[in-house]
């Protein structure tokens, strides 16, 4: 087999919902897609609406919209139009407390059915959605829920003891607080969200909004620095719809499962509203990653499409191939990865491990969705994003000194990854940050902050954060290629490289290692990865250190934090830390 090129078969090639990337990359217009949705009268458009009103009112009610899966897999399931009747309550109970168009509903929830309803409801209210990841503690929940004006929070009990109550006083905007699981001695202030839901009626009409009305509040993993809160409007949704059919070839009888949590973006846009609006089930699991449990999950559920993350899918590898063989995963059509560069190792486990490579895509929290993807017709080449999604416009380009941008032609040249503005899940605002908004476009281009190249065939190649990029005697180094190298050899589960400064060279490439199951760090192995590495890359690009770490300290949503790893290394201030996930794990 060819691994620089996964060649695809023919119903992958003809089977696909985008069968002929060309051709449609040719025709396709923005209102071809939004013609795909019911919109509202009088031009309006609503996410909640077309995620499930638009499903039910075409006789697709009885379907399964959601099935819940809790840690001791008991199972609850929605159709489409039970999914509905509790959106409805929960529309009904903001109304009647006077929440309305573009107040500020956030979650803080687990992955249980209530943050599905709540998201839905909130955005068929006109209300604008922002989650926050279950795990975060008290300081950067109320840091978001400052930015954002929170006016109404739905979280747990014990959440609420733990990591509310202490600050509760200290914002003003806040004004309803809705638990899941209520006890009978319930703090003060606080509403029972079962009572509450019980006593509303199951119908419901959609607030209007328009497509420029705020739906979504998103704060980005934090990877590079403080995070910055995206705001997205309802138009979003045409961008959700028409990616979820394209990139991840979605169709109403698939299984979709989406491992991302809401509290990220990608587990709103796809974890939430893109199968919706596809008219797909969506497999939910309340528990944290196991890797046997997951390979469960994909054979009982029939999972057919299934988009998770790099760091996840390092993980399945570390776990190894063996557990995979024991379960049947015939299921599955599609396999993909967002989240950070994709290691083309990852890709080929895919095809040798599961039968398939994974289809790596590239966005961001600012994109709101897909924008440069491998798809289903199309030939993987390991290590490659893909290419850009119909309709939208990507390019390599050079900032210059007067302002200016200057496009890259070249092939396989790197520069920054650009993006021309107006694809609808675009975001509207950083808010209450508008310079660091506009100082993000210039000379009718969106500058991602990404650095990547393209072939000749159009196809994207991730290089690294431009703030993570090393120079070293003259070279411009990505740390991707750098540590994909070296996690090609059969001791590294995971590697993160970053410059450290020296006097001749301006950086030299340090690398941090963690080791698979059965490897100790030793001096020699020390040597084998720096010889390892010099032969693949050479000696200007490898590495001439190696650490040897337990493991790399990643952002909650499993980004390697380079910036952090670099900090320490030099006794610099750490910076932001509040999406630090804990580094025991
Ligand atoms: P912050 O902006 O706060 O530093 P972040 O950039 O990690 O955090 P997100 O919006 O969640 O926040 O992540 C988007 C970034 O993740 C992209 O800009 C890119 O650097 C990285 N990324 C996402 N998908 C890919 C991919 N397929 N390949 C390489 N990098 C990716
Ligand atoms: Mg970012």
């Amino acid at each position: 087999m060819d691994w620089q090129r996964i060649r695809k078969r023919p119903e992958d090639r003809l089977g696909a919902n985008l069968a002929d990337y060309d051709a449609c990359a040719r025709t396709f217009s923005w209102a071809q897609a939004r013609a795909l949705l019911d919109g509202l009268p009088n031009g309006g458009l609503n996410i909640a609406h077309e995620a499930v009103d638009r499903q039910v009112a075409a006789g697709n009610g009885v379907r399964l919209a959601l099935r819940c899966i809790g840690r001791d897999d008991r199972v609850r399931d929605f159709t489409y139009e039970a999914l509905g009747a509790a959106i409805n309550k929960f529309g009904n109970v903001l109304a009647r407390r006077g929440v309305s168009k573009g107040d500020r509903v956030f979650t803080l929830l687990g992955r249980v059915p209530e943050l599905y309803i709540a998201a839905l409801g909130t955005l068929k209210n006109g209300s604008v959605f922002s989650p926050l990841f279950s795990a975060f503690g008290p300081e950067p929940i109320k840091a978001r829920m400052t930015i954002g004006d929170a006016k109404v929070l739905i979280t747990s009990e014990a959440f609420y003891r733990r990591k509310i109550e202490p600050w509760r006083k200290e914002l003003a905007t806040l004004q309803h607080i809705f638990l899941t699981d209520c006890s009978n001695n319930p703090p003060e202030g606080a509403t029972d969200l079962a009572a509450a839901m019980a006593d509303c009626p199951d119908s419901f009409e959609t607030i209007w909004t328009a497509p420029e009305d705020m739906a979504l509040l998103h704060f980005t993993s934090g990877t590079t620095g403080r995070p910055k809160g995206a705001v997205h409007v309802h138009e979003a949704a045409v961008g959700h719809h028409i990616t979820g059919r394209f990139a991840l070839d979605l169709r109403p009888d698939d299984v979709f499962w989406c491992t991302a949590d809401p509290g990220w973006v990608t587990g709103v846009s796809y974890g939430i509203i893109s199968p919706l609006t596809n008219g797909a089930t969506l497999i939910v699991d309340q528990a944290d990653f196991d890797a046997e449990r997951w390979y469960r999950i994909l054979e009982r559920e029939k999972v057919s499409v299934w988009y998770t993350a790099p760091t996840a899918i390092r993980m399945l590898m570390k776990a190894g191939a063996g557990i995979a063989g024991r379960f049947d995963l015939s299921h599955l059509r599609l396999m993909a990865s967002v989240g950070e560069p994709l290691n083309p190792e990852a890709v080929v486990w895919g095809v040798e491990a599961l039968g398939k490579p994974f289809h790596d895509n590239w966005w961001q929290t600012e994109t709101g969705g897909i924008m440069i993807s491998n798809f289903r017709s199309m030939d993987v080449k390991p290590g490659s994003m893909g290419r850009p999604l119909p309709g939208v416009g990507a390019g390599i380009v050079e900032r210059c000194e007067d302002g200016t941008v200057r496009e890259i032609v070249a092939p396989m040249t790197s520069g920054e990854l650009a993006l021309r503005p107006g694809w609808p899940s675009m975001m509207r605002a950083y808010l209450h940050e508008d310079q660091r908004y506009r100082k993000c476009f210039a000379d009718g281009w969106y500058l991602t902050g990404d650095l990547a190249m393209r072939d000749d065939e159009g196809y994207y190649w991730f290089v690294g954060r431009a703030d993570d990029v090393i120079k070293s005697a003259g070279h411009l180094i990505g740390p991707f290629e750098v540590e994909s190298a070296l996690m090609e050899h059969p001791a590294v589960a995971e590697a993160a490289v970053i410059g450290m400064p020296d006097p001749t060279a301006g950086e030299f490439v340090k690398a941090f290692v963690a080791l698979k199951g059965g490897f100790e760090p030793s001096d020699a192995l020390r040597k084998e990865l720096l010889g390892h590495a010099r032969q693949r890359l050479g000696p200007a690009v490898a590495p001439k250190d190696i650490a040897f770490r337990q493991n790399l300290p990643k952002t909650r949503s499993g980004k390697i934090m380079r910036r952090l790893l670099k900090a320490r290394e030099l006794g610099l201030p750490e910076g932001d830390l509040s999406t630090l996930e804990s580094e025991e794990r």
